[in-house]
């Protein structure tokens, strides 16, 4: 039993208490019954769901080149990856989708969360990211050379038990020698990799900045854009009526803008992401204000940009044009949609899963709160961090 809080959700504020039982909310509001419940006192306190990251990497550490990973063996993965997600889930991130790992590290991970022997975060996974032949992050990808390839690649991570599938659409930032303005993958491949994950139940996330990129991948069918840079109005018309999720990460290119070259960032790297950056913030907000279905995302392990360090990306977004209660609704509800995971996370409702963060302060007045101002972290019933 939680006493004496203030929830705040994507729903709205109201005081009250939450009763938890085997895991799941069972009452929210004027709890009468129940004396005998341990009781945790809120004194006043906020508590909301927990935050739900779209995208992070947990095979990648937030070290200055992502290469990197070319000299680490799967073994030395999983157990940074298990570090990762503890971090990851006492920042307050009880439900995470990572968006491209190596040997189903990351899938075995999850597992291994799900059954209690790690702490983390609820993890839905999208085993490798599937890239054309020298393509962007090909160093750790399945790299394939045209439709009926990628089509094996999408069912190799199938078979690997991954949740989502996962393209590269385009160049990107960390690679050398890619462009993220220029389409790497075809509309067929995409096709084929949304037409192979539809079959089983697994909607695919596409990176893409270029526009024809994220034509390509609209035109395929991905069920998000991640990052979304060059977004003109007619991809976000498309985005809107066929309810495709923008997954922005904005805090990875402020990363390694921030730390530089002087942090040891590749040059390449530090100038592309200030080429994409301004655009990012740009197409961010044109989404926001044409309504765009928007999922909080951070690209954790990028340079840089720390697993546990997620609650940033809360503060970027309302930076960026949106409101405190938009940023709520797209770190809870949103999130939960996008990963067909709304019924069970998001909310402080009866029913849902008991994940929630106690804070100090109200992240609507103060969007740093999340960072700040985290006292209590419960993931499904349980106090992991107080
Ligand atoms: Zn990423």
């Amino acid at each position: 039993m939680i006493r004496g809080t203030t929830i705040v959700d994507a729903r709205g504020e109201r005081s009250g208490d939450v009763l938890i039982r085997d895991g799941r909310i069972v009452e929210a509001g004027d709890v009468h019954s129940a004396t005998d419940e341990p009781v945790l006192a809120a004194n006043g306190r906020y508590l909301t769901p927990g935050l739900i990251d779209c995208h992070i990497h947990l095979c990648h550490q937030s070290g200055p080149d992502p290469r990197v990973i070319t000299g680490k063996t799967d073994v030395r993965l999983a157990i940074e990856a298990a570090e990762a997600a503890r971090r990851t889930v006492r920042a307050g991130v009880t439900t995470a989708r990572d968006c491209g790992g190596r040997g189903f590290v990351e899938t075995a991970l999850r597992d291994a969360i799900r059954t209690g022997v790690v702490e983390g975060p609820r993890l839905v996974t999208s085993g490798h990211p599937i890239m054309r032949r020298g393509g962007h992050m090909s160093y750790y990808g399945r790299q394939i050379d045209g439709p009926e390839d990628a089509r094996l690649a999408a069912r190799e991570q199938i078979a690997g038990g991954v949740d989502w599938l996962k393209v590269v659409a385009t160049g990107g930032v960390t690679t050398p020698n890619v462009d993220p303005r220029r389409a790497e993958l075809t509309e067929e491949e995409i096709r084929s990799v949304v037409e192979e994950g539809s079959k089983a139940g697994r909607p695919v996330a596409a990176h893409a900045h270029g526009g024809e990129g994220i034509r390509n991948s609209l035109a395929a069918g991905v069920r998000s854009i991640e990052h979304g840079t060059y977004a003109d109005d007619d991809m976000i018309r498309f985005m809107v009526e066929h309810g495709v999720f923008l997954v922005p990460t904005l805090i990875a290119t402020r990363a390694m803008i921030d730390a530089g070259t002087a942090k040891g960032v590749p040059e390449y790297a530090v100038r592309k992401a200030a080429e994409v950056d301004g655009e990012r913030r740009k197409a961010f907000s044109a989404c926001v204000a044409r309504g765009v279905k928007i999922a909080m995302g951070t690209d954790a392990g990028t340079p840089f940009n720390p697993h546990g360090e997620n609650a940033r990306e809360f503060e970027l977004m309302v930076e960026a044009g949106m409101t405190p209660s938009q940023a709520l609704d797209a770190s809870t509800v949103a999130a939960a949609k996008l990963l067909g995971l709304e019924r069970d996370v998001g909310l402080v409702e009866p029913g849902f899963v008991a994940d929630l963060l106690l804070l100090s302060a109200n992240p609507i007045d103060d969007p740093t709160s999340y960072r700040r101002n985290l006292e209590v972290v419960v993931r499904s019933g349980t106090v992991i961090r107080d």
